[in-house]
């Protein structure tokens, strides 16, 4: 049997086959889960029905995250279509272009501030108080992706690093809220990954070079890597790990210097 059989998973953030989300989506449909993907805006429908048929998705659903109206619209149409779910993944972040360049303080703006912690970090909440009144009691999980970036200043990411760590410490506020009803609420910290949301950091190839060096493993993490662990952390052998953020990095988090740099 598989690691996810029987289990219901709502996944968002798939903008392209190169999205973690899609990595996700793709692991935990190996494993077993029946899956819900989420679009932003119609334009965009066509691209999720896409990615859908591929994985033999139950259905896609609009949900622009930074609208209560939407969040509300997507799990009514969750509870109608399933009834109740146990796997919710948040892979959404955004914050403008012109946040995500120079040093910090010469970018960041009261506008910028906003947007990247209402799109990339409260929306986490919004979708955890909104779906865990439908979630399996003790077998739910949810699950969202951070990046290093929160805990250690990096070129170019900026307000997206508050973001993240707002986003880490959502986490576990949000794991103390819901535990009681047996409801488990994770991250994954991911090393850099070419997609479209980390094309807009200004020095993304350089950082991802020296990742590589430093790293233990000597390279970069791919989205099957990060969706393995994923459905790993949704499924029930993790029943004992909630509130807590996994390095899925190579282990470069784990490194002060290197012998490559000697
Ligand atoms: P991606 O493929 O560009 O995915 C980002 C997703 O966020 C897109 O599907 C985008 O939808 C969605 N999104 C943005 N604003 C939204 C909104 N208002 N409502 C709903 N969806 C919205 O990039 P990714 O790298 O896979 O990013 C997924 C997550 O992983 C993010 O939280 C990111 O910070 C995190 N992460 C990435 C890396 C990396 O190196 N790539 C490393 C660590 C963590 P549209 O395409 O429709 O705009």
């Amino acid at each position: 049997m598989e690691l996810l059989t029987g289990k219901k998973a709502l996944v968002t953030g798939i903008a392209s086959n190169r999205s973690i989300a899609w990595g996700i989506a793709r692991a935990m449909s190996e494993q077993g889960a029946e899956l819900a993907l989420t679009y932003q805006g119609e334009k965009l429908k066509s691209r999720a029905e896409k990615f859908a048929n591929i994985l033999d998705a139950s259905f896609v659903a609009p949900c622009d995250v930074s609208t209560d109206a939407e969040i509300d619209a997507l799990r009514n149409t969750v509870e109608k279509k399933w009834g109740d779910l146990d796997i919710v993944v948040h892979s959404i972040a955004f914050a403008p272009r012109d946040q995500l360049k120079g040093l910090y303080l010469n970018s960041v703006s009261r506008e910028g501030f906003l947007m990247a912690h209402d799109i990339s970090s409260y929306s986490f909440s919004a979708l955890a108080a909104a779906f865990a009144p439908l979630m399996n009691k003790g077998s739910g999980a949810f699950l969202t992706l951070t990046y290093i970036g929160s805990l250690r200043s990096m070129p170019g990411y900026n307000v997206m690093g508050l973001a993240k760590a707002s986003l880490e410490a959502n986490v576990r506020y949000c794991a103390q809220s819901l535990g009681e009803m047996g409801i488990r609420v994770n991250a994954i910290s991911a090393g850099p990954i070419r997609t479209l949301a980390a094309a807009g950091i200004h020095g993304m190839k350089s950082m991802m070079d020296y990742y590589e060096k430093i790293a233990p493993l000597g390279r970069g993490v791919t989205i099957e890597e990060v969706g393995n662990a994923a459905a790993f952390l949704c499924s029930d052998l993790a029943s004992g790990i909630t509130g807590e953020i996994v390095y899925v990095d190579g282990g470069f988090h784990s490194v002060g210097f290197s012998e490559q740099l000697l």
